[in-house]
């Protein structure tokens, strides 16, 4: 906006003076001025926001589920400030800087707030993005109020301790030279490191920088090197028992029927984060209210799973033949998935959500961090299980399985870039394109050939299950598996 008001400013000037030679242009000239002030007065009024302290309460490493990697890495530093004398009496120099990395919502903010509850320390946060102007300079004179604010505001409370959270520091601290407004990036940054080099001088206050990034690989060299972030802690996604703290957690305040199988929810919300599992304790309580129950049930937090991971249920309503479709085309990926896994399915239903207009949900038997070719390919399998029904039963396929073979194509590459395909270890950047487009094609081609196979045996289960799926509009993993043991008894 003000690049507009420049640009008009400049322009009309020009041709003022060009057609007359009065005070006017130079009376416009002022005016322009003025208004650009005011603008970067605005931004400069606003600027003070900067660093804002959170409100709410303090909050203790207590409320922080899993991550008991983290909290110990974050303990360890936090003695910096607890112990000022012993780190003082062994020589060893202070910490200036902590790196918390991890996806999103996995705890980094809270982490840090915990932090300043434990040192009680003044705390201090701010975004990255607020730091980044078009200007030259506004930026790294931001970067020095932040730490003036820190001094005034461990003044004004009497600590000797500030903490200081920057959340998306590689926006602020991206590689430099590598923005098309750089020059605005690179003094941000280096006033940032200035800053945290001049740290340590003064005995009075200790200001601990906490940093938090989803995107580590994003961030200039010097801003790791020694001295300055010191300590990188991995906050990663919860496993089984740090997701079934977290849910605890966050079911604490809430009314909750007794004897609910938290661990199974755990065991099916492989992937979730701290805020989604959040989300999740929330959206169950929602249901249950709408419900007009007074308890969460088991029923509202499997609900609650599945509106986490595939949105709200939609009041779509396809007709008949396009909703067979949908219970022949979810039943193919259930077979599939419990002829490979049996045991695997948790859910089967034709509701629609979000972009889905039916699904079936999966219950890993465990949580998995590496896999193996034949798992890949029983994904791919599961994957292409609905179209295949749909080929078998109905005699031809649909659109409706567009985002699976999406998906089944990003596992066959995965397969090629992990080095398990017929290929061996390649780069899959370097590949001809052909040739990765053929060997995608093989590997699917296969598990199609294999899963065609498998379900032209159960074309009669196929219809059962589906007229069981249309008439209930979801069933259990349970009542999936009585179908298939009877029809296994019967054939
Ligand atoms: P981002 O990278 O997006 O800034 P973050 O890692 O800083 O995310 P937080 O802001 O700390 O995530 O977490 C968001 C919310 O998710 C929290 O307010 C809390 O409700 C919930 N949450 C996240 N992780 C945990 C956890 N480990 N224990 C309990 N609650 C959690």
């Amino acid at each position: 906006m003000r690049e507009l008001f420049a640009g008009l400013g400049a322009a009309g000037l020009i041709i003022l003076l060009y057609y007359q030679s009065s005070l006017i242009p130079l009376a416009i000239l002022a005016a322009f001025f003025l208004l650009l002030l005011r603008f970067n007065g605005v931004k400069t009024a606003r600027f003070s926001s900067v660093g804002q302290v959170p409100q709410g309460k303090e909050i203790s490493f207590n409320q922080i589920g899993g991550q008991e990697v983290a909290k110990k890495e974050l303990l360890e530093a936090l003695d910096f400030v607890t112990k000022p004398h012993k780190i003082r009496h062994m020589g060893i120099r202070p910490l200036k800087g902590v790196m918390l990395v991890g996806p999103p919502g996995t705890g980094k903010t809270l982490l840090a707030r915990a932090a300043a509850g434990y040192t009680g320390s003044s705390f201090v946060s701010v975004a990255g993005s607020e730091f980044i102007e078009v200007y030259a300079g506004v930026g790294a004179q931001r970067v020095r109020q932040l730490f003036d604010k820190c001094r005034s505001k461990a003044a004004s409370e009497q600590r000797k301790n500030a903490i200081l959270f920057i959340d998306e520091i590689d926006i602020l601290a991206g590689k430099r030279g590598q923005h098309s407004s750089h020059l605005e990036y690179d003094q941000t940054l280096n006033q940032l490191l200035v800053e945290m080099d001049g740290l340590g001088g003064n005995d009075d206050l200790h200001i601990l920088v906490i940093a938090a990034t989803n995107r580590p690989e994003a961030l200039d060299p010097a801003l790791l090197r020694p001295g300055r972030f010191d300590r990188v802690v991995q906050v990663d996604l919860p496993d089984l028992e740090g997701r079934e703290q977290i849910l605890k957690l966050h079911l604490h305040n809430k009314p909750v029927k007794e004897g609910l199988p938290l661990q199974k929810i755990a065991r099916e919300t492989f992937g979730f984060s701290g805020a989604h599992l959040e989300s999740l304790a929330n959206e169950a309580a929602i249901l249950a209210m709408r419900e007009g129950r007074s308890e969460i049930e088991e029923k509202h937090l499997f609900e609650a799973v599945d509106k986490v991971i595939m949105g709200e249920r939609l009041e779509r309503k396809p007709d008949p033949e396009e909703l067979w479709r949908i219970a022949v085309h979810e039943s193919g990926h259930a077979l599939v998935s419990e002829a490979l896994k049996p045991g695997s399915v948790s859910k089967v239903t034709i509701t629609p959500r979000g972009k889905a207009l039916g699904y079936v949900r999966q219950q890993p038997e465990r949580d998995y961090y590496i896999y193996t070719v034949d798992h890949l390919e029983e994904q791919i399998a599961v994957l292409l299980g609905g179209a295949v029904s749909e080929k078998l039963v109905l005699g031809s396929r649909s659109t409706g399985s567009l985002s699976d073979f999406n998906q089944a194509v990003e596992v066959a590459k995965k397969i090629v870039a992990s080095g398990l395909s017929s290929l061996g270890v390649v780069s899959i950047k370097e590949l001809p394109k052909g040739l990765l487009h053929r060997t995608i094609q093989q590997l699917i081609g296969a598990q199609e050939q294999s899963v065609t196979n498998l379900l032209s045996k159960k074309i009669e289960l196929i219809k059962e299950i589906a007229h069981c799926v249309l008439e209930k509009e979801k069933i259990s993993g349970e009542t999936l598996r009585r179908h298939i043991s009877s029809y296994s008894r019967a054939c």
